[in-house]
């Protein structure tokens, strides 16, 4: 079976989704600041209602299993809901989708008790409250192995104390999820748990909410510390030693996740360019009508659509195998090669709109900046790289003679021996 087209029933849902979020859900943006923000009267008036509206279509939380209250789409047919969703920043959030919430959920779900379960998954699953994964260092980021954040166990009380950087949404979040040492004599990737932190304990100090880009003072990544913060022995999530088991469980689909987002914003920003293409005139003519301008369009085309493609054969290999350990290598292709999609697309497209373009009345340096934060968080593009050609190259048999395999003479000689007769009853020499 080799099917590229999307089932009628989901495309007619496809196809509500697209006009909702345009009508409904674009709009909000322009009068909302922080769409996190449970305190703004204005943000709780309008988003709860077309959240409804999204739980009465039954497409809320699609990506998660009927228990607990999706429908079990999986990857695929989300990816397909994502594409429309990541043209609009705060669609997410009215779909139930957003991260980091869905990857928190993923790892409650897998490895939360009953109680975790109760007290944290249910009100983030509902929509009610946001989280934040808290792992990230100040002195080290991509190396998780750097981290000092430690818990110490005191009574049945874990001690926390040590710095996170970059906490996204802490300022938000009912809880944290506390990436930490708890096993310093171990291997490396022993040493470290997970523990919930609800954010209201005492000894979480946000020291700043950082920004990115240009113009985002009021951030929303979060500098912490953690000064003596205690929470019960019951908050550790997963096994003692088993962080990096529990963090490779969320990142796999995050990681996917932002990149079916990724197509959304792209192809905004390329239907915006060919818009502007055929809208304004230079020298005489439409700049559609310039050959380089042609090219942005043509390149931007086949750069979007060979990475819509991997995007969606990757969700395909891990609905079809549900085993994300097989399907590591081509979620680090595809985190690879996001970035530069997005930045290249959206920097033509910023282009072609000249000045304007530049402006903040557009938002193409919003792209191109959320183009750098894609190639950064859950893990920079040179460790992608990495992941992916050793996967490759584990898969690969080194040669026993001097040559390789495919050598010509050799294969040549073979060829010849193989059709002796053939070439001797020709007349041939060999
Ligand atoms: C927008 C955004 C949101 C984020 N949200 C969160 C969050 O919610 N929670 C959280 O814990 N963290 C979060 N992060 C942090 C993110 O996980 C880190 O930025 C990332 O892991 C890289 O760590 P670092 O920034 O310390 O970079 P460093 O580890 O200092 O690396 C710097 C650079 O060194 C190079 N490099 C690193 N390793 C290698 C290697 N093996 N081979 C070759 N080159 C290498 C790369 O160019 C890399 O960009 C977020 C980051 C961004 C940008």
């Amino acid at each position: 079976m080799w099917d590229f087209e999307t089932d009628p029933e989901y495309q007619a849902d496809l196809d509500w989704v697209t006009d909702f979020v345009r009508e409904e859900v674009e709009p909000l943006q322009y009068v909302i600041p922080h769409v996190l923000d449970l305190d703004d009267p204005v943000r709780q008036a309008l988003i709860p209602p077309l959240q409804q509206q999204v739980k009465d279509r039954g497409l809320w939380a699609t990506h998660l299993g009927p228990d607990l209250g999706g429908k079990g789409h999986g990857q695929v047919k989300l990816a397909l809901l994502n594409e429309i969703l990541g043209a609009v920043p705060i669609a997410p959030i009215v779909f139930g989708c957003q991260a980091p919430d869905s990857g928190n959920a993923e790892i409650l779900a897998h490895y939360g008790t009953a109680e975790h379960k109760r007290t944290y998954l249910q009100p983030l699953l509902d929509g009610n409250i946001f989280s934040c994964f808290s792992m990230t260092e100040p002195q080290g980021g991509s190396d998780p192995k750097e981290f000092t954040t430690s818990a110490v166990l005191d009574g049945d009380e874990w001690v926390i104390n040590g710095e996170k950087w970059f906490s996204s949404n802490a300022r938000y979040a009912e809880f944290l999820i506390v990436m930490v040492v708890t096993e310093p004599d171990a291997a490396p990737y022993q040493q470290q748990s997970m523990i919930i932190v609800p954010i209201t304990t005492p000894g979480v100090e946000i020291l700043r909410n950082v920004g990115h880009g240009f113009g985002d003072q009021d951030g929303t990544h979060a500098y912490i510390r953690y000064n003596d913060v205690r929470v019960a022995q019951e908050n550790l999530l997963g096994g003692r030693g088993e962080a990096f088991v529990v963090a490779q469980t969320r990142l796999g689909g995050g990681r996917i996740h932002h990149a079916m987002r990724t197509v959304g914003m792209a192809r905004a920003a390329l239907e915006m360019m060919c818009e502007r293409a055929v809208s304004r005139r230079t020298q005489g003519e439409l700049l559609s009508k310039k050959q380089l301008v042609q090219e942005m369009v043509a390149e931007s085309w086949i750069d979007l659509e060979q990475f819509r493609l991997l995007v969606l054969q990757t969700a395909w290999k891990i609905d079809r195998y549900q085993d994300y350990k097989r399907v590591r290598g081509d979620i680090s292709a595809v985190k690879a090669a996001m970035p530069g999609v997005l930045h290249r697309i959206a920097s033509r497209a910023l282009q072609v709109h000249g000045s304007l373009g530049i402006t903040e009345e557009m938002p193409f340096m919003g792209m191109i900046s959320n183009a750098y934060h894609l190639g950064l968080a859950d893990g920079p593009t040179e460790v992608h790289k990495v992941t992916l050609a050793r996967t490759l190259l584990s898969q690969a048999t080194p040669t026993e003679g001097l040559f390789p395999t495919t050598h010509r003479p050799a294969a040549r000689e073979a060829a010849v021996a193989k059709y002796a007769d053939v070439l001797a009853h020709a007349g041939r020499p060999a």
